[in-house]
């Protein structure tokens, strides 16, 4: 039974609908116990699909303050962001924690050669190498309470081969150590299925040998997100599909944030 979701976008990303308000309405309506919202933040240099501070500051936070007085006594909120880590910006993420009660990692850029590089673009065998350290680096610096799509280095790389099965134990083990939560992203499912080089299907993320590599590790925290972008994402036939698959492979998912 599906009673969390901890990954929930807003329009001011300019690429989903909606307030954390409607969200959390809806998950009142699911009978959910928790929800968290985490629209991407603020972040200098990297702007265009993400809220600007000012919005930050008089509209997110207002309407989820607001949702919090009129409904925390039916559902448990949790005020959030997802965000990219930069490694110069650390005090910033300290300093959003003084009001936030939980940053999402969402890694879609790495940086190579001090040039950006985003993974929605093919990344050759360094470059996914560059993507999982700079996850350790984030996650280590304990103020990421989940990672959101670990395996999205997947997105253009495609082939499982053995770097991209080094590269997520590497990730998996990192957040293992610093009781970061990880997510199983049906975002990514609803992009539909691929045929993996021993021609089964799987999804692009999350990949069906990321989650089989999981089935190892009993000490990971898992976290099943439907990193809405709509509201009838929210609990949707394909979250559903993605619930049952992680069942039925015995990986014990986390219902609560804290
Ligand atoms: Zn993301
Ligand atoms: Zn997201």
């Amino acid at each position: 039974m599906i009673e969390s979701n901890y990954h929930t976008h807003t329009y001011l990303c300019h690429h989903a609908e909606g307030l954390g308000s409607d969200y959390i309405k809806k998950a009142i309506k699911l009978g959910y116990k928790e929800i968290g919202i985490s629209d991407h933040g603020p972040l200098e240099g990297l702007s265009w699909i993400r809220m600007t501070k000012e919005q930050y500051k008089n509209i997110y936070m207002p309407d989820l303050e607001e949702a919090i007085k009129n409904y925390g006594d039916k559902i448990k909120i949790y005020k959030g962001l997802e965000i990219e880590f930069v490694r110069e910006q650390k005090e910033y993420y300290k300093e959003l924690l003084n009001d936030l009660d939980y940053l999402v990692l969402g890694q879609h850029f790495i940086m190579k050669n001090d040039k950006l590089h985003d993974v929605y673009h093919s990344l050759n065998t360094e470059e996914i190498v560059i993507y999982a350290n700079t996850i350790v680096e984030a996650v280590n610096t304990g103020y990421f309470r989940i990672l959101a799509h670990p395996d999205l280095f997947m997105y253009k790389y495609n082939k499982w081969d053995k770097t991209a099965e080094e590269v997520s134990k590497i990730i998996i083990e990192a957040c293992i150590k610093n009781n970061v939560y990880i997510e199983i992203n049906v975002n990514g499912a609803r992009h539909g299925k691929i045929l993996n080089e021993q021609n089964e299907k799987t999804w692009i993320y999350p990949r069906i040998e990321f989650l089989r590599l999981l089935q190892n590790y009993p000490d990971a925290l898992i976290v099943l997100n439907d990193d809405c972008h709509f509201l009838d994402h929210l609990y949707d036939e394909t979250t559903i599909e993605v619930y049952n698959l992680i069942i039925e492979m015995g990986l014990k998912l986390q219902s609560k944030l804290f």
